[in-house]
């Protein structure tokens, strides 16, 4: 009988500015050997972001990257930016690639797990009794609110207009609750409902969208500022946090140092076709860059969640995040960490051999 072709997906890759490559690097490397012997491939299509493509292109984010993007299933990005840019104007700065890409592809659905693992513990700034079960997903609206509404000054006055509409609301919320179906099913709506009118509308809506096709979820509302303060005394308590454009922000950057170091925790951000861009949540660290030390894990994790959320290959996305974990528990720490630890190559190698 003949074997069955396997399944083909399109993700472009953007490696970036400098350890934003090596890390990207690692993360191929992990998805080559995860896809021997099982029923799908990857296939790359190699693109320019970020700095590198303002060196190649005179813009930070060309026409065929975006292009690339429309057609593929996934992106997997490294980092962008570093001094070598840092003179530049405006719309040659290499952060302006990664506002542009998402704008441009409408990436609305930004999630951010944020999970503390048993062996990572003594690396939190957190007390150990506070750190039981540490395992949140911050869903994050990313393309409206006052990041995006109508902005002017003059020399006295200024104004950010935080708008929102219904359905903005609604497609982040079904979003939220699809993946807290699949996790402990709660949810946590984090707003300012004594406060701001769009808070208001957020409640009502999220409400609503739960009771008529979310019934199974428990649903609570918590102000931001109470949240900014549960994220501190009881983090293990929550489940999918979501939440609003600029809350999201702050809430994210807040759960993150949970962790102890940027360099353990991915990030992805979807839209309403399952495309979604695969990043870890630090930048390019070009202090670092060159020495071969950078923390790939982020990135392997960023692998990780594409292969569940863009690619629908659950089975290999726990087989990545558990040769992650395994190396953790064996010891395996990069330099952030421990630094006496391996090198990014050798952090990749022990990966590699935990999925082979
Ligand atoms: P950064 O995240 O690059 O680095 C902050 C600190 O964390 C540095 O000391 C760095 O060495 C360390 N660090 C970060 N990632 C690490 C890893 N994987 N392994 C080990 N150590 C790690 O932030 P920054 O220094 O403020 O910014 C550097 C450049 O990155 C800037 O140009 C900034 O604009 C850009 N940036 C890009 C992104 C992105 O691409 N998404 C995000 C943040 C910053």
């Amino acid at each position: 009988m003949a074997s069955k072709e396997p399944k083909h997906y399109r993700v472009v890759g953007l490696p970036g500015d400098y350890i934003g490559a090596e890390v990207y690097a690692a993360a191929v490397r992990a998805l080559e050997v995860l896809t021997q012997g099982r029923d799908f491939r990857i296939d790359l299509d190699e693109q320019l972001i970020g700095g590198a493509a303002v060196d190649a292109t005179g813009e930070p984010l060309p026409q065929a990257t975006l292009d690339a993007c429309e057609g593929a299933d996934a992106a997997l990005l490294g980092a962008v930016g570093g001094p070598d840019w840092d003179d530049r104007p405006a719309e040659q700065r290499p952060e302006l690639g990664l506002l542009k890409i998402r704008a441009g592809l409408g990436l609305f659905c930004n999630l951010r797990p944020v999970v503390l693992h048993p062996a990572l513990q003594r690396f939190s700034p957190l007390k150990p009794d506070r750190l039981v079960n540490v395992d949140v997903m911050i869903v994050r609206e990313l393309t409206g609110g006052s990041y995006f509404g109508n902005k002017w000054r003059n020399a006295n006055e200024a104004e950010d207009v935080c708008r929102y509409t219904r359905f903005e609301i609604e497609r982040v919320t079904r979003a939220a609750c699809d993946i807290a179906m699949k996790r402990d099913r709660r949810l946590t709506l984090i707003d300012k409902a004594n406060v701001l009118e769009t808070s208001r509308l957020w409640r009502e809506v999220v409400r609503a969208v739960v009771d008529a096709e979310f019934p199974e979820l428990d649903l609570e509302f918590l102000y931001v500022d109470a949240a900014a303060m549960h994220l501190l005394s009881r983090p293990g308590d929550f489940d999918v946090m979501l939440t609003e454009n600029m809350f999201g922000d702050i809430i994210s950057d807040e759960a993150s140092m949970l962790c102890g170091s940027l360099g353990l925790l991915p990030s992805a951000s979807l839209n309403e076709r399952r495309f979604g861009l695969y990043e870890p949540i630090h930048g390019s660290a070009p202090d670092i860059a060159g020495k071969g030390i950078a923390n790939p894990y982020a990135m392997l994790l960023s692998a990780a969640m594409m292969l569940r959320h863009s690619l629908g290959e659950d089975e290999a996305a726990d087989a990545l995040e558990t040769a992650v974990h395994g190396c953790w528990e064996d010891g395996i720490l990069s330099r952030d960490l421990d630094p006496d630890g391996p090198g990014t190559d050798e952090i990749t190698d022990e990966v590699c051999k935990r999925l082979g």
